[in-house]
């Protein structure tokens, strides 16, 4: 495996970023000194730390402080956290203080061939991605932004379901870590207390009936400012409401463990294996909800999932199955 540490854009922001992570007070006055600059310079490299939707709080008379303080990312923690299996599968380990989109920087690998078992983590996106052109918000240093790609040939039947296992994966790396009460809201997203907890988006490339790439993405968060969120249409949650605490690094790298191993085994499984799991976790089972398309919706009750991840709908007209791809679920009046 090799660890390639390049931090542009933002890497003139990495001193001082290194000394607001502790999550004291520093004066103006000290971390100029410390980084050599001046006061002015300091409050100019503050003000992009926020613009880069970091909190820094100034307290009065004293100076500056990050609240709840910085667990950057690191390459050397979170490679050595890596599970032996996923260390041997795991080619290159990428990680960025900015990017537009984790997934869209392993997609265009995957396109010049220099893809395989990379895996991309970013501390900010400014194009984070979700379904139909949505965006994933992820302000720096508030969550996991961790994107994976894979080779794989037989064509893309063999992927059928892959977002689904994908849930189950995260779901368990979560429960190693000890985070109460996970569950999956089919197709792609994990949940904690009802609300969005992480979002799963698979990209594909290549030739669909034969030799082709998949990146698995995934935004997770840790601590999201509210002051970030404002932007986000649906209830969300962070670890820092559930279980405040978890090193960014061990998490990234559990989660990337079992992606790793999954993806080099699921062309033989199928999701079939992974079933079982995904409908214990299962956010609405036997709940009525409303499956809405961009011109439809159906209403019934949520049965679960097939062998290929379909969900099955009870509707009035009979057992319906659905394919992820265009449709939303949501919760419906009983
Ligand atoms: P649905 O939740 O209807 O299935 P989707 O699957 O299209 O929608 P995703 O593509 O997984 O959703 O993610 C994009 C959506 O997730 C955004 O439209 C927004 O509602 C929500 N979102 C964006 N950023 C975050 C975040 N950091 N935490 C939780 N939810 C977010």
């Amino acid at each position: 495996m090799t660890i390639a540490k390049q931090r542009n854009p933002l890497r003139q922001l990495r001193p001082v970023l290194e000394l607001l992570a502790d999550g004291e007070v520093h004066s103006g006055q000290a971390l100029g000194d410390a980084l050599g600059v001046s006061r002015a310079a300091v409050w100019k490299q503050l003000q992009k730390l926020t613009a880069c939707g970091l909190e820094v709080e100034s307290v009065k008379g004293r100076g500056y402080r990050v609240p709840g303080g910085l667990d950057l990312l690191s390459a050397e923690r979170l490679g050595a956290s890596l599970e032996p299996a996923a260390q041997d599968l795991l080619r290159e380990l990428l990680l960025r203080d900015e990017v537009d989109s984790t997934n869209a920087q392993i997609l265009q690998r995957l396109e010049q061939g220099r893809g395989h078992g990379v895996a991309m983590l970013a501390e900010r996106q400014t194009a984070g991605r979700g379904r139909r052109g949505r965006q994933w918000v992820s302000p720096f240093g508030s969550g996991i932004s961790l994107s994976l790609g894979w080779q794989f040939s037989g064509g893309v039947q063999l992927l059928e379901g892959l977002s689904l296992a994908v849930g189950v994966a995260l779901a368990e790396a979560l429960d190693d870590f000890g985070v109460p009460g996970v569950t999956l809201k089919w197709p792609n997203d994990v949940w904690c207390r009802g609300r969005k907890l992480a979002g799963v988006l698979l990209e594909l490339t290549g030739d669909l009936t034969d030799r082709c790439g998949v990146v698995v993405g995934v935004g997770l968060n840790v601590g999201l400012p509210e002051s970030e969120a404002c932007s986000i249409d649906q209830p969300w949650i962070d670890l820092n409401q559930v279980r405040p605490g978890i090193g960014r690094n061990e998490l990234a790298a559990a989660m990337l463990s079992r992606l790793l191993v999954l993806l080099e085994q699921y062309p033989a499984r199928g999701f079939s294996a992974y079933r079982a799991a995904w409908q214990e976790r299962d956010a609405f089972a036997g709940r009525r909800i409303i499956l809405e398309a961009a011109r439809q919706s159906w209403v019934g009750y949520a049965r679960g999932v097939n062998d290929s991840g379909a969900l099955l709908l009870d509707t009035d007209s009979g057992l319906r199955s659905f394919h992820g791809g265009e449709v939303s679920l949501r919760g419906a009046q009983e």
